[in-house]
């Protein structure tokens, strides 16, 4: 099979065929509308095998994540996801594989009503590129910039399952199947939290979704919003397969320096709290305060009223 077999073959995704889409794949560019008074976000995020996942992992579950990161930085805009392109460096031409990745780009490509409008392929190591775009209304977009000291420090749902269950998958940590399914789940098929981050549209004051490790993205908001953070340990929603690790130290360095969740991290002012947990709630989401912004530099962790010492703050490439 030649390139333009695959593409057509296994990249045409059909499905979410949008209005928006004046010139979809084939031809030398895409031609996209964006409707009067939104603006266009635009985010890109790489997987490459061996770094991003596992080089026997399901191709259905790559092309899924490869989407879903992607929209979670939409997510955590406040953004509507529109459009997607792809970039896929193939070793070989592998129907098997190709089929499922088809699968699970169709799949979740269809839940969310986006469109892949164009890409590229080619020869090489196992990596695919998405670049996402979404919508977002004037004067609503989520930074990472405008948190402010007294603000509520909240996450949309349980941190650190994606970091036990990498350890799942690479047979480094035992727990009973229902568990290290449910763990596996979440690293391999993470849900971005589209809905959660225009809910919190006009409410939150700074957002950012957790892809590093909690730490790391709080630092993130506080670094560029020019202010300090104090979390509690205690708060850290943790799910039941995280509770029942008896280790406290790893199930600490999972939620806290572990990637991959994929949950919002978002700043609210205390008066805006008990709105924004109700209209996150209308769309199935938890908001729970962890934390408040300070105007002391950096971020620290109090457990049971002492501080404990943060010596890594999450995963970096360099
Ligand atoms: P060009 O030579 O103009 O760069 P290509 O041969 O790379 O065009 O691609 C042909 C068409 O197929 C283009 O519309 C391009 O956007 C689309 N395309 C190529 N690779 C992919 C891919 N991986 N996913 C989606 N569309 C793709
Ligand atoms: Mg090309």
């Amino acid at each position: 099979m030649n390139e333009f077999e695959i593409i057509e073959s296994y990249l045409s995704v059909k499905g979410a065929k949008r209005k928006d889409v004046l010139k979809g794949i084939g031809d030398d560019c895409a031609l996209l509308k964006v409707p009067r008074g939104q603006r266009l976000a635009v985010s890109m995020d790489t997987l490459i095998s061996g770094v991003h996942f596992l080089p026997d992992s399901n191709a259905a579950d790559i092309a899924h994540k490869a989407v879903a990161v992607n929209l979670s930085d939409l997510a955590a805009a406040g953004a509507e996801p529109a459009w997607i392109t792809l970039s896929l460096s193939l070793p070989e031409y592998n129907e098997i594989w190709l089929q499922d990745f088809n699968q699970g780009l169709k799949r979740i490509v269809e839940f969310f009503g986006v469109q892949l409008v164009g890409g590229d392929t080619c020869r090489g190591p196992l990596s695919i590129t998405i670049q996402a775009h979404g919508f977002v209304p004037e004067n609503v977009f989520l930074s990472r910039d405008t948190a402010q000291a007294g603000e509520l420090i909240c996450v949309t749902g349980e941190i650190g399952d994606a970091a036990l269950g990498l350890l799942v998958a690479k047979n480094e940590l035992n727990v009973p199947p229902a568990m290290a399914s449910a763990l596996l789940k979440k690293y391999q098929t993470p849900y971005p939290k589209i809905a959660a981050g225009i809910a919190i549209r006009g409410r939150a004051t700074s957002a950012i979704d957790i892809s590093d490790g909690l730490l790391a993205d709080v630092n993130h908001i506080s670094q560029q919003s020019g202010v300090g953070a104090l979390l509690r340990w205690e708060r850290v929603p943790l799910s039941q397969a995280a509770q029942s690790i008896d280790d406290e130290a790893l199930r600490m360095r999972a939620a806290l320096t572990g990637g991959d969740d994929y949950e919002l991290c978002f700043t609210v002012n205390e008066d805006e709290l008990e709105a924004t947990k109700t209209a996150l709630e209308m769309v199935g989401t938890d908001c729970i305060p962890i934390g408040r912004l300070t105007g002391k530099p950096g971020v620290r962790m109090l457990h049971h009223k002492e501080e404990i010492q943060l010596d890594e703050l999450g995963y970096q490439h360099f």
